[in-house]
Formats: structure tokens, C-alpha cells, sequence
């Protein structure tokens, strides 16, 4: 028989990556394409799930070609995804009810703040992990079942379905055949329990979601469907692995025993460590959600979500024209000896993890007559450090051991001297992934576990090289400088339209 290869497919909130791995775990082809985003009022973002569908097949025709393959090859295809956004369907036709509504969207913000206000905040969070925000799917589906007609009526009759990324991709993979998603995918809706793994009655009924429109529920490494016919691929090749992304992140950065840590700078920031397979109360602030084991079993993880990081980068770049590249950042941080005492607070989306503030906005204090672009872009850099250390921290205040290094990967880690910021501000080593992309890689490397092309995926990782960034600054200097940025990041807190902090 010829080599195995494996497709992952990654669907995320810009753009589709598809890769193909040989039976090394090596990446033999790729294709990358962006698609359509929709802002259809301010607050709002919107996906055609159409687009979405078709821009997977685009992508996996792309790679198949550039690894001179026919589908025929794949023993296996893992699918990891943008997490939460929220897909209603038509069972009979396929069709979309509509466009998905993205996670970033802040339509339900009053839904969720009339939810908090009616006390459902303390179930919400001991059953689901979450908290009441309309970054989660919960009041996303009850939006899209209350704004159109008759829909309410046909998703309880069974007519209409609901899924993440995942199940709509699995849908259209599988020819409409399998109705499914991933622990995962699932810990982000807002409806599951995640102790007992099973969709709640009392949420369902909290959010107005009948249970004739979810899907059924699986380990991540599972065997989901098998393709129909379709585009480039043949039928009858099995997706044996589906993760959200930031799980499989996590998986393809290798953490899966309790303890472990990684951070993704992309758009956002999102830090996931692994709890092993029993369940603790998250601390304020931070969410329990649903990761998964070697093998693609349930476990539990403790994540921080950042909502903007690199995207402050972008800002400097498109908002303040500042640079052309985001890579130039880099060069003008490090241009002054330090940020002069210039605090950037990029709450550009409101606040997520630790804060929980949607209506925060960001702040930039400390300015004199002598501060240049330059201290803008270093304080900017140092913010996107200073947030992860807020979230550490929170973490290491729950109790879970000090974290001795910490794993990162995303297109901001290309940044050296925010790596190197990054380890001085929390006294640890930062270890940046061999792996670009780790998300298509931790899907990939599931599938390929689950239908045993590699039993010990993590041998292929420890051939690959990787950079650490030690850190060189002294404790006192590190600390004076956590103790301006908490000082500032009181203030703005103290400053909003919402000023408590809240506890949950
Ligand atoms: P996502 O998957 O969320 O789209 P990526 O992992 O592709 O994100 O990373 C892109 C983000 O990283 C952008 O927000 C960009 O501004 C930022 N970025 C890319 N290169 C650099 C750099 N050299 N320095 C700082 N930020 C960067």
C-alpha cells in the first residue's frame, strides 16, 4: 500500500487553511484563503455559511494539488474550527437560515445582560463553566430563532438544525448525513454541562433552544463520518478528529497531561492550561471549558480569552498608520529603551478574560511632550504581555502549580521582542512552536493518532526544533512594571459605564 497522508482542515474567523501531512507529520501542501466578513450594523459580524463551505473545498482542492495527490490518499481528515459561532440549517434542503453570527458579535450583549440581571448568572457558570457574554453561542441561537418567522416552531419540530463550524462542515462532508459535533466545540455554547458531557434541560430552557436542533455530542477523536463525494474528495474517507481551535492548539503544541500551558497569539490572546480529567471551579474571571487527552478523550481545561492583541497591532498599522506591517513593530519597540511611561490598554472589544467588560473601551495614559510613536508602539507590544500575565496569574491563584513555561504559538510569536517581553515580565521561559501552524497541525495529529498512522505523535514533535526566549530581566524591574500596568488598568476599570469588577 502507498503512504497515508492526512488533510486537516482549519476553518477560521478570517480565513480557511487546509494541510496535507505525510505519514512524517510532515506538511506536503497547503492553501490559505480568506473570505467574506459582513458588518451589517455596528457590533455585528456576520459569516455566509455557504462561503464558508466553499472556501473548504477551495482550499483542499489547493493543497491536494500542491502535494501532488488525489484524495484517494487520505487515510484520515481532522477538522478544527473557529469556535461559538453559530450556524442555523434546513434539514431537508441544507440551506442556511440565514448568516452565522459570529463570536465577536455583540448583538445579544442586552440578552445577556437581561439574563444576568434575572440572577441565571451562578447556574450558568457552575453548570457551563462560561459566563453570560455574547462571545458564547447560548443567546446567539436565541437571537437567530427569534428573528425569523416560524423558525422557533420548526427547530422543535426537528426541521431546522444548529451547529457550530464544526457540524456544518461535518454536514456538508458527510452529505447531510451525520448531525455532530465535539465536546469541544460543545463546552462553548452555553448549553452543556460540562461535567456530565450532556446537553442541559434547564439551559435549553434558560435559552429557548430546543433539543430536536443540536447535535449528538462525541470525543474529539472519534470517528464522526466519512465523506459523500464531494468537490475534490472522494467518498468513503473517514474525519476522525474535530477540536474548536484553540483546543487544538493545545493538542498540537503537545500539552496534554495536567499542568500544561499554551498561549496563541493571533487576533486575540487565548491561554489554555489542562486540568486533567477532573473537574475545579474556575477562578473568577477565567472559564472551565472542554479540551481533550492524548487519545481525543474528554478532560477539562482552564482558558483565558483575550479578545485583542495582535489586533491592537493591526490597529497601529490600518487605524493610527503607524507602519505597513505589522512586523515593523518589532524595530520601533525597540528603538527606545523603554515605553516612557506610556500604557496602552487596547480594550478595543471590551475587556474578556479576567475582566468581563464588554462596554470597556481602551485607553492610552502617560503621554508627555516627548512621547513619539515609538513609545505608543512598544507600550502596544507590552500590552499584549501584560494581559497574559493578568490571566497567569488569575490562574495560579486557583491553586493550579506555578507554570514553569509556557508554550506559545500564533502569528504575533514571530515578534522577538514581545517574546522576550513577554519571559521577562513573568520570569518564565517562553518556548515558541516549530509549528506555524499549530491549530491545523493538533487536528491533523489527532486524526492521524486515531486512525493509527502515529502512535506516538509527540516523537514527531520532539524532532522539531523550536525558539525559547529566557528571561533576563530582574524580578524587581519585572514587577514595577506589573504594579504601572494594574495601576492603569484600575483606573480604566474604575472609569467605564459598568465600573465593578465583578466576581463570579
Ligand atoms: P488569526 O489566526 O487570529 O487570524 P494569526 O495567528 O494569523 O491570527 O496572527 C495574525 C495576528 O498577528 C495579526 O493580528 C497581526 O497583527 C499579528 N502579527 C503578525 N506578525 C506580527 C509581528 N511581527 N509583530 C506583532 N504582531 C504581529
Amino acid at each position: 500500500m502507498k503512504a497515508p497522508f492526512v488533510l486537516s482542515i482549519d476553518q477560521g474567523t478570517t480565513g480557511t487553511r487546509a494541510v496535507v501531512y505525510d505519514a512524517s507529520g510532515a506538511p506536503a501542501g497547503s492553501a490559505y484563503q480568506e473570505f467574506r466578513q459582513y458588518f451589517p450594523r455596528p457590533g455585528w459580524v456576520e459569516h455566509d455559511p455557504r462561503e464558508i463551505w466553499a472556501g473548504v473545498l477551495a482550499v483542499t482542492r489547493r493543497a491536494l494539488a500542491r502535494a501532488k495527490i488525489s484524495s484517494s490518499r487520505l487515510a484520515a481528515i481532522g477538522v478544527t474550527n473557529q469556535r461559538e459561532t453559530s450556524i442555523l440549517w434546513d434539514k431537508e434542503t441544507g440551506k442556511p437560515a440565514g448568516r452565522a453570527v459570529v463570536w465577536q458579535d455583540r448583538r445579544t450583549a442586552g440578552a445577556c445582560a437581561a439574563l444576568k440581571n434575572s440572577g441565571a448568572e451562578k447556574e450558568v457558570r457552575l453548570k457551563t463553566g462560561l459566563v453570560l457574554d455574547p462571545y458564547f453561542s447560548g443567546t446567539k441561537i436565541q437571537w437567530l430563532l427569534k428573528h425569523a418567522p416560524g423558525l422557533k416552531k420548526r427547530a422543535r419540530e426537528g426541521k431546522i438544525l444548529f451547529g457550530t463550524v464544526d457540524s456544518w462542515l461535518l454536514w456538508n462532508l458527510t452529505g447531510g448525513r451525520r448531525h455532530v459535533t465535539d465536546f469541544t466545540n460543545a463546552s462553548r455554547t452555553l448549553l452543556l454541562n460540562i461535567k456530565t458531557g450532556l446537553w442541559d434541560p434547564d439551559l435549553l430552557r434558560l435559552f429557548g433552544v430546543p433539543r430536536a436542533m443540536l447535535p449528538d455530542v462525541m470525543d474529539s477523536g472519534a470517528r464522526f463520518g466519512e465523506t459523500a463525494a464531494q468537490g475534490p474528495l472522494l467518498k468513503g474517507i473517514p474525519v476522525v478528529a474535530v477540536l474548536g481551535d484553540q483546543q487544538a492548539a493545545l493538542y498540537g503544541q503537545g500539552c496534554c497531561r495536567e499542568g500544561e500551558v499554551k498561549n496563541t497569539y493571533g487576533t486575540g490572546c487565548f491561554i489554555l492550561l489542562n486540568l486533567g480529567p477532573r473537574f475545579r471551579r474556575p477562578p473568577p474571571g477565567l472559564l472551565a471549558t472542554l479540551a481533550c487527552d492524548r487519545d481525543g478523550k474528554k478532560v477539562f481545561a482552564l482558558e483565558g480569552s483575550i479578545f485583542i492583541a495582535g489586533a491592537a497591532i493591526q490597529w497601529l498599522r490600518d487605524g493610527l498608520k503607524f507602519f505597513r506591517q505589522a512586523s515593523r513593530s518589532e524595530a520601533m519597540a525597540r528603538s527606545v529603551p523603554d515605553s516612557g511611561g506610556v500604557v496602552v490598554i487596547p480594550a478595543l472589544t471590551g475587556l474578556g478574560s479576567p475582566y468581563w467588560e464588554p462596554l470597556a473601551r481602551g485607553m492610552i495614559t502617560g503621554l508627555t511632550r516627548g512621547t513619539r510613536q515609538e513609545h505608543i508602539a512598544r507600550a502596544t507590544l507590552e500590552s499584549i504581555a501584560h494581559q497574559t500575565a493578568d490571566v497567569l496569574e488569575r490562574m495560579e491563584s486557583a491553586g493550579v502549580r506555578k507554570v514553569r513555561e509556557l508554550k506559545v504559538d500564533g502569528g504575533a510569536t514571530a515578534n522577538r521582542f514581545l517574546m522576550q517581553f513577554q519571559a521577562d515580565l513573568l520570569g518564565i521561559p517562553v518556548r515558541v512552536s516549530a509549528v506555524a501552524e499549530s491549530t491545523a497541525w493538533g487536528a491533523a495529529k489527532l486524526a492521524g493518532k486515531i486512525a493509527g498512522i502515529w502512535a506516538e505523535p509527540d516523537k514527531i514533535d520532539r524532532r522539531r526544533k523550536y525558539r525559547l526566549f529566557r528571561p533576563h530581566m530582574s524580578r524587581p524591574a519585572a514587577q514595577a512594571l506589573r504594579a504601572v500596568w494594574k495601576r492603569e488598568m484600575a483606573r480604566l476599570l474604575g472609569s467605564g459605564p459598568s465600573a465593578a469588577n465583578r466576581e463570579f
